[in-house]
């Protein structure tokens, strides 16, 4: 699995907080110089089945800066000739001519960053696009690819079941293939969390939220979308296998900025600052993942999935049960009503699902 960070947007959105910025043409050239020095540096032939180009968003790069990386990609790994190879995309960053370029240089899977098809509601995020760019972009993109996912968000200010309820029709006239959802976060150092602090972003009372969310779940299934994991819904065979591959504890390889890697026990971190990235990019914290750290991590990232975790495999990985180590964790969710165990898989209730963060810190020893 490759992961590569493209930390660049055209406008910073009003609630990220993610890595990216506005960047310049020369900062942009420098940044991939850097990113296929660091992808010669590391890349060591070893097979992938999936690559993920995600940000910021990778749309702001040219075709030809695009063609340079993957090209360092194919230089320095083995590709599966079916991997599943993802990029991000603003829908006011492409047109037909770009994303048959994309189509060209090996991407087969889109994740549009739609977020509403609320006109009101893009302005007041700060999106740089509107709802009929969004739809014209999926209508587009449906053309050059077979897995176009769309980004979904819910619980922002002055959103009304109303606002959800039309995003919803829209999904489904657009029939994508995968749904992710997302509940705005106020994420410090944002313009929003300056708004909130002042009183004056107008957040929808925590019922409603979760009327949101529940109005979300709900429809999602009755429009042939599988939920798969706690956020991701998807139409049959169309779950990200990428991010599958994250929460089933594979080792991955993390390229850019800020980005992470994982080689099945030692987790990097790239430093994060770009211009520093560019000037020669140094590992910012290295981090040896105990043991301890891995039977949690494989409970609640494999809890996230809604087919649960394996107690076998747990055993077969830890060499102990899993009831002796999460057994107090397990039956106190049991009882709750938040989790189920059917034979060998343990798993989150619809409920559990709803309340993931609460029942996950259980699982820290
Ligand atoms: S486009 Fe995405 S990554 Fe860029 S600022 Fe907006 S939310 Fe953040």
């Amino acid at each position: 699995m490759i992961y590569i960070h493209i930390p660049f947007c055209k406008k910073k959105c009003n609630y990220c907080a993610f890595n990216s910025k506005i960047g310049d043409e020369d900062e942009k050239n420098l940044y991939v110089d850097a990113l296929i020095e660091e992808i010669n540096l590391r890349g060591d032939d070893s097979f992938t089945d999936t690559i993920y180009m995600g940000g910021g968003t990778p749309t702001t790069l040219t075709l030809d800066q695009l063609d340079k990386i993957m090209l360092a990609v194919e230089e320095n790994f083995t590709v599966d000739k079916r991997a599943e190879i993802t990029i991000e995309a603003n829908p006011a960053t492409v047109n037909g001519n770009y994303l048959r370029g994309l189509q060209s240089l090996g991407f087969n899977r889109i994740s549009l960053g739609v977020q509403t098809f609320d006109d009101e509601l893009l302005k007041i995020l700060g999106r740089i696009h509107d709802s009929r760019a969004a739809v014209m972009t999926i209508e587009l993109a449906k053309r050059f690819f077979n897995n176009v996912s769309i980004d979904l968000m819910y619980g922002l200010p002055n959103q009304t079941l109303n606002n959800l309820n039309r995003d919803l029709n829209f999904i489904k006239a657009l029939d994508v293939r995968h749904v992710s959802i997302y509940g705005l976060e106020i994420e410090a150092g944002t313009p929003f969390f300056e708004l909130y602090n002042k009183n004056q972003l107008n957040l929808p009372e925590e019922n409603l939220c979760a009327d949101m969310y529940d109005l979300i779940t709900a429809t999602l299934p009755t429009l042939g979308y599988r939920r798969y994991e706690i956020s991701n819904f998807a139409k049959e065979n169309f779950e990200s296998r990428h991010n599958v591959g994250y929460w089933t504890g594979k080792s991955y390889f993390g390229f850019g900025a800020g980005a992470h890697s994982f080689d099945g026990k030692l987790r990097t971190s790239n430093v994060c600052d770009v211009a520093t990235y560019i000037k020669g990019n140094v590992p910012a914290i290295e981090e040896v993942v105990t043991r301890q750290a891995a039977m949690e991590e494989f409970c609640f990232l494999g809890l996230r999935m809604v087919e649960g975790i394996s107690a076998q495999i747990f055993e077969n990985k830890f060499g102990v049960k899993i009831s002796d180590v999460f057994g107090e964790a397990i039956n106190k969710n049991c009882r709750l009503g938040l989790l189920k165990v059917e034979d060998d898989k343990i798993s989150l209730t619809e409920r559990g699902m709803a309340l993931g963060n609460e029942i996950f810190a259980d699982f820290l020893l």
